[in-house]
């Protein structure tokens, strides 16, 4: 990576809001421009920085959502009316506005498109948002590397890019999109409705001989409970890669 990127991962920048994007009532998707950022790659992150009047600072990490050819760097947040700094990100902050982030991070979780391995992504609530990424990745360069995407929400409404998903889904390019809710069962649903367990896992994922590139997102039990369901069938550890975002959620 050149000297410019790596110093622009590591320094403090602003970023401005250009648009808002509601995608459920508790997550929107915020756009911004970012005169020096370096690019990124697919499943990587940034840290947000807020600064009260008083001094007083709060800094929270949140996953690109864009792709890496797309001109605006996208973050989507989900609201947690506890929080500290996700609230301010979801309901207060204005297109205009300038906020601090630093990034991109993590070399780990990321996809970059360029091996033929299946790709098995498991996201749980705002855990889609890197996931999101790599599969508008995955769109952007015409890749047909086969896909699929198992996702657990808690109702429909809070399917976060839900029709930007049905049309991925839909393009016939070897992607194939799943769902699961746990708390509700629509009328006419015919998904899952249930958490992700293993006769789930054998139904949606490939098995171990096919060798697939597995990334797991979401609140911390999700995903551990998502990566032990695999390394229980025979998944090999080392090929599933993880991010945890945090305490409950679910
Ligand atoms: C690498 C990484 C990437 C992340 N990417 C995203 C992202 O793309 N979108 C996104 O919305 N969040 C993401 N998060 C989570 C994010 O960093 C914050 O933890 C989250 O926004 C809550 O911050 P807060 O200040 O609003 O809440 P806090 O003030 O930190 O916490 C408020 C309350 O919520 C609980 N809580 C904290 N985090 C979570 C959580 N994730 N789920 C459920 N309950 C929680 C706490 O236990 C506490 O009770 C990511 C985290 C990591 C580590």
């Amino acid at each position: 990576m050149a000297r410019a990127a790596v110093l622009g991962r590591l320094t403090w920048q602003f970023g401005t809001l250009a648009e808002i994007v509601r995608e459920t009532p508790r997550v929107s998707s915020l756009f911004f421009d970012v005169p020096e950022w370096p690019g990124h790659l697919a499943g990587q992150h940034v840290d947000v920085r807020l600064t009260a009047d008083d001094g007083y600072r709060a800094e929270r990490s949140y996953s690109i959502a864009s792709a890496p050819q797309d001109k605006r760097l996208a973050l989507t947040v989900e609201r947690l009316d506890d929080g500290e700094v996700s609230p301010y990100l979801v309901g207060e902050l204005r297109a205009g506005d300038r906020l601090e982030l630093r990034g991109p991070i993590g070399g780990y979780f990321v996809w970059r498109g360029d091996e033929d391995r299946p790709l098995l992504l498991i996201g749980g609530g705002s855990g889609i948002v890197p996931l999101m990424s790599m599969l508008r990745h995955r769109g952007r360069i015409g890749s047909k590397t086969p896909a699929r995407l198992l996702f657990s929400s808690r109702t429909l409404a809070d399917v976060i890019y839900r029709e930007e998903l049905e049309h991925l889904g839909a393009a016939g390019d070897g992607l194939r999109v799943v769902h699961t809710l746990t708390r509700e069962k629509p009328a006419g649903w015919t998904g899952y409705t249930r958490r992700i367990d293993e006769a789930m896992l054998r139904e949606v994922a490939w098995p171990n001989k096919d060798s697939p590139a597995v990334f797991v997102c979401g609140p911390t039990p999700f995903v551990e409970a998502a990566a032990s369901l695999l390394v229980a069938m025979g998944h090999d550890a080392r090929s599933i890669k993880t991010e945890r975002f945090g305490a409950t959620g679910g």
